[in-house]
């Protein structure tokens, strides 16, 4: 029996295959962060909405979905991941779901299900969601609508802040997969030749609409089988890469198995002193590592001309140094009214220390210079010498 997919699971595979094994195979408990728990409180509260203005046959009721959502915000300490999202992050979300409702019309009779599912086997057959012996994937649509004039359409609620640009929407495979899933349904909703996927971003009020055909679809069969083949192999052999990433951030193997800890430090964010020790050391090796990096192209374009990547360059180029005498450049100044001041360069401490060291009470000097400084407090972040400070 092969381990069963989703669209989410695939993500999960693709960012992590360690993540992978220790969430979907271990079933190592995993908190999720925030974000994950803020966005599947908004999909929930829709999935609710849209049951109600179905059954009771209305487009919208911007006063009953305020209701509903402090009716499920009191009752999210019941649940057991929802109880996570703090009092704090109140006023955020209800801001974010008054805009969905007021922004928003459903038409009921066009509804065929919100929060649909459907389960494949092997044979992409349509099998029970939870027929755990035969089901190969599951895909879990937000929104399902069909009418006589449309293509069948697969809306997905988006609830990060970032809405994607029309070029990710068309390259996103999450819409090839709820088609895919679509295909194996009886009627026009299985069998037509053209489908509509938006994804629709709550919180920016952008959707992006993708259309798809049945070819893409039956395309991603393949691919979803091409995974399934690599994951059995992997599971076969026992070999689980860790690729930091994205899925750092909530990792629940960060603190204790994870063998690419360092990498995926800066993914995750510093969260406590040691953690920022190791990406102190992880910095001064990248920088080592830049400087090589840096030798190693400055030799190789000295003599073959600059190399291009990701639209930068590196390599030589005629650059030219002006310098000019003191007394010459005065008298320049002097002859088209530019101040003295103007042109002097500003000079460092250091370089003004250097010049009093050199003077006959080099100690008055300094004392001198530093009281007549005048002293701005910022703050610099650079790797230096330890001093025992
Ligand atoms: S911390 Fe990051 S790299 Fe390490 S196992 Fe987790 S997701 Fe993979």
């Amino acid at each position: 029996m092969r381990t069963a997919l989703s669209h989410s699971r695939i993500e999960l595979l693709e960012d992590c295959p360690l993540k992978f094994k220790a969430i979907v195979l271990d079933k190592t408990p995993w908190k999720k962060g925030l974000p994950l728990y803020n966005g599947g409180f908004l999909h929930d509260l829709a999935e609710a909405y849209i049951n109600y203005l179905t059954e009771i046959g209305i487009q919208s009721d911007i006063k009953g979905g305020l209701e509903l959502f402090e009716e499920k915000w009191m009752a999210r300490h019941e649940d057991k991941e929802f109880k996570a999202i703090p009092e704090a992050e109140h006023d955020q979300l209800l801001e974010a779901w008054t805009s969905f409702i007021e922004d928003r019309v459903f038409e009921p009779d066009n509804i065929v299900g919100s929060e649909m599912e459907i389960a494949l086997d092997g044979k992409w057959e349509q099998v029970d969601w939870f027929d755990k012996e035969r089901a190969f994937f599951r895909a879990k649509m937000d929104l399902v609508t069909l009418t006589n004039q449309d293509p069948p359409t697969v809306t997905d609620f988006k609830s990060s802040y970032n809405a994607s640009s029309k070029d990710e929407a068309e390259r996103n495979p999450q819409g090839r997969r709820y088609i895919m899933a679509l295909l194996s349904t009886k009627g026009r909703l299985g069998s037509a030749d053209e489908y509509r996927v938006i994804y629709d971003f709550m919180r920016s009020n952008v959707q992006r609409e993708v259309i798809l055909t049945r070819g893409h679809g039956l395309e991603e069969r393949d691919r979803t089988f091409a995974i399934s083949e690599k994951l059995e192999k992997r599971i076969k052999k026992n070999e689980w890469d860790a690729t930091p990433g994205n899925g750092c951030h909530d990792c629940p193997l960060f603190e204790s198995a994870c063998p690419a800890k360092g990498l995926a430090a800066p993914e995750r964010g510093i969260q406590d002193p040691e953690t920022a020790k190791q990406m102190l050391a992880h910095l001064i090796m990248l920088n080592e590592q830049a400087k090589r990096i840096r030798g190693a192209l400055e030799g190789y374009t000295a003599t073959a001309g600059i190399v291009e990547s990701g639209g930068q360059v590196f390599g030589p180029r005629p650059m030219q140094d002006y310098a000019w005498d003191i007394l010459t450049l005065r008298e320049w100044a002097n002859r088209n009214g530019i101040s003295i001041e103007d042109i002097v360069r500003p000079r460092s401490r250091t370089e003004l220390e250097k010049l009093a060291r050199k003077t006959a009470d080099k100690k008055k000097a300094i004392d001198e210079l530093l009281g007549i400084a005048t002293i701005e407090n910022g703050t610099e972040y650079r790797i230096r010498k330890a001093t025992g400070e």
